[in-house]
């Protein structure tokens, strides 16, 4: 018998899944170029491959709106355009008549161009999606060669699919499959498999490097989606482990899905507002499934980084208002651009892009940039609860400075007559210790306070939050960053604005007692975060928080203030099992 073999991965969708190995090899097609004697014939039939394409897309997109809905589907949306795109289609075109080449020929070698440039980007959403673009053009030689493209329906019930990469169209052929995990050792967290596989609820794991190697078809297989780990061939010690780990799982689960519609409140009254984090639109669904209260932080550069120019108003307004209109009755915060200026095609390198020319200092000094977002803004703001919030402040002179372009902005739209919250409020991202520092002056400017606490952290310690080599002295629970996050608190409420936290540090359960004892009004999270974080807020008091964040505060090391809070939350909800205890294995 095959010896057990564990892999660590990137956990892209939570749960546990047992099953049977799928092996999903993509038959690459075999292209020979060759010469054709009637062009105009290979263009025709180019463009007859290109239709098939797209319509095989067009309704795998139906079913899938059928399944998921309107917003899950427009993730097909892109890949229904690359087919349009007319640089690609003329480009292959020229290739057919020119050299008189052969269709699928010259569509590989078309696309093998735009693949190339897309991986070699630093920019890690538009490598991810080069994937797509290559499985697109599969699909359309395949139409080409009057090949299939349907997965074989041959599937165990119940099997974890294994492939190097699953595109949007296989994952959605799976969809009726009843997959139980997927593994796949291309992508990322936002790869189309991650996202489509957290809608669906099905454990995955990516960037499983091997995968491949490791399983033959048939294998059992233990998909660990909640640490990013895979087990091949798993011995029976190893599957008792994770069976019982499924069972408690799926036990915990059950209990979470009763508190969705409950507002997160402690046994003793005390009402936070817990939200939820998004990176892009798509994650919606997510934010509902899992009951959060609206949007505490919708990111949103994505915009930059899915195109090759500049977002116009309309894109952005469009796409605002659909969050705006999916959230209702519930806000969204929507962030302005936390993007260095090298990444909005300035033409321009830093030494040292964490203190360089990013955010609202890059917007305030390209109010053209700044006035389309802002804009954008304020038109979906007339279709939901729309909040705006600023990154990286500094200094109180960048509120001021923004809330003068907001208010032109304003007025310029009454002007023209479109529609707009009046009274929209404007809050800044609490996230240097500059900030924290002058929160008092931040306060009487701002209408809400939202700590990032990742920057905090890394500016605050002076550690790059990226950098592995120091990642150990990186720590929210630094009695300097405890500090800051109180004086922060204090100071809004003295100002009488309300003061979340919207950093990852707010999904670590032995933060949440801690800053429900400082008074935080608001949590933003992770859309997976959020039931357990509930779970915490309901089991427990907020009088006995209080005295475990003043213990906290008191701590002389960021590991007293966790072994102080640990014990807290031990005695306060003894059937919570955190994470890091609970797991089944030891990883060697
Ligand atoms: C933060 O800094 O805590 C934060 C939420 O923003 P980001 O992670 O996008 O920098
Ligand atoms: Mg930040």
């Amino acid at each position: 018998m095959a010896r057990e073999l564990r892999v660590a991965g990137i956990a892209a969708s939570p749960g546990i899944a047992i099953g049977r190995a799928f092996v999903y090899r993509k038959q690459a097609p075999q292209v020979e170029k060759r010469q054709v004697s009637d062009p105009a014939t290979e263009v025709a039939r180019f463009r007859g491959g290109l239709s098939r394409a797209k319509g095989e897309l067009l309704e795998i997109k139906r079913q899938i709106a059928e399944r998921l809905g309107e917003s899950e589907a427009s993730l097909w949306d892109a890949q229904v355009l690359l087919l349009d795109d007319p640089t690609a289609v003329e480009a292959t075109v020229g290739r057919i008549r020119g050299q008189r080449q052969d269709a699928a020929s010259a569509f590989q070698e078309t696309m093998e161009v735009m693949i190339r440039g897309m991986e070699a980007t630093d920019n890690q959403y538009l490598r991810e999606r080069a994937a797509d673009v290559r499985d697109l053009a599969w699909r359309v030689i395949k139409h080409l060669q009057f090949q299939t493209t349907a997965i074989p329906l041959a599937i165990p019930k119940q099997a974890v699919v294994v492939g190097h990469d699953l595109s949007p169209a296989d994952t959605a052929q799976l969809l009726g499959r009843k997959a139980a995990g997927f593994v796949t050792e291309a992508g990322g967290a936002t790869s189309h498999t991650a996202i489509v596989a957290r809608s669906l609820e099905i454990p995955a794991v990516v960037g499983l490097k091997g995968a491949m190697l490791g399983a033959s078809q048939g294998d059992l297989v233990v998909v660990d989606g909640l640490r990013g780990v895979v087990i091949f061939n798993p011995d029976e010690k190893t599957v008792r482990a994770y069976r019982r780990e499924l069972k408690n799982y799926t036990g915990r689960q059950h209990d979470l899905q009763r508190l969705r519609k409950q507002r997160a409140v402690t046994a003793d009254g005390f009402a936070v507002d817990l939200a939820a984090n998004i990176e892009l639109p798509e994650e919606m669904p997510s934010v509902k499934s899992h009951g959060a209260c609206g949007v505490g932080l919708f990111r949103t550069e994505f915009l930059f980084l899915t195109s090759d120019h500049m977002p116009t108003e309309d894109e952005q307004a469009r796409i605002y208002r659909r969050v705006a209109e999916q959230a209702r009755p519930d806000p969204v915060i929507i962030r302005t651009f936390d993007l260095g200026g090298d990444k909005i095609g300035e033409d321009y390198q830093e030494s040292n892009p964490f203190l360089g020319w990013r955010a609202v200092r890059y917007c305030l000094d390209r109010p053209d940039v700044f006035r389309t977002q802002l804009r954008a803004i304020l038109r979906a703001s007339a279709h939901g609860a729309v909040r705006i919030m600023l990154p990286m402040i500094s200094s109180p002179d960048e509120v001021r400075r923004s809330r003068e372009l907001l208010e032109s902005c304003q007025r310029e739209l009454a002007a023209e007559g479109v529609a707009s919250d009046p009274a929209i409020r404007l809050g800044i991202m609490v996230e240097t210790p500059a900030a924290a520092l002058v929160a008092d002056e931040l306060a009487r400017l701002s209408d809400f306070f939202s700590i990032g606490s990742n920057d905090l952290t890394q500016y605050t310690l002076a550690v790059d939050r990226t950098n592995e080599r120091v990642a150990k002295l990186y720590d929210p629970f630094h009695p300097a960053v405890l500090r800051l996050i109180r004086e922060v608190i204090d100071a809004g409420h003295r100002a009488g604005i309300w003061v979340g936290l919207c950093g990852e540090m707010g999904a670590d359960p032995l933060a949440v007692p801690l800053l429900l004892g400082l008074g935080l009004d608001e949590l933003s999270v992770s859309p997976a975060a959020v039931p357990e974080v509930k779970r915490i807020i309901v089991g427990l008091r907020h009088d006995r928080c209080r005295q475990a964040a003043a213990a906290a505060m008191a701590a002389a090391s960021p590991q007293q203030a966790r072994a102080g809070l640990r014990e807290f939350l031990r005695r306060a909800l003894p059937g919570l099992r955190l994470l890091d205890e609970s797991c089944p294995l030891e990883l060697e």
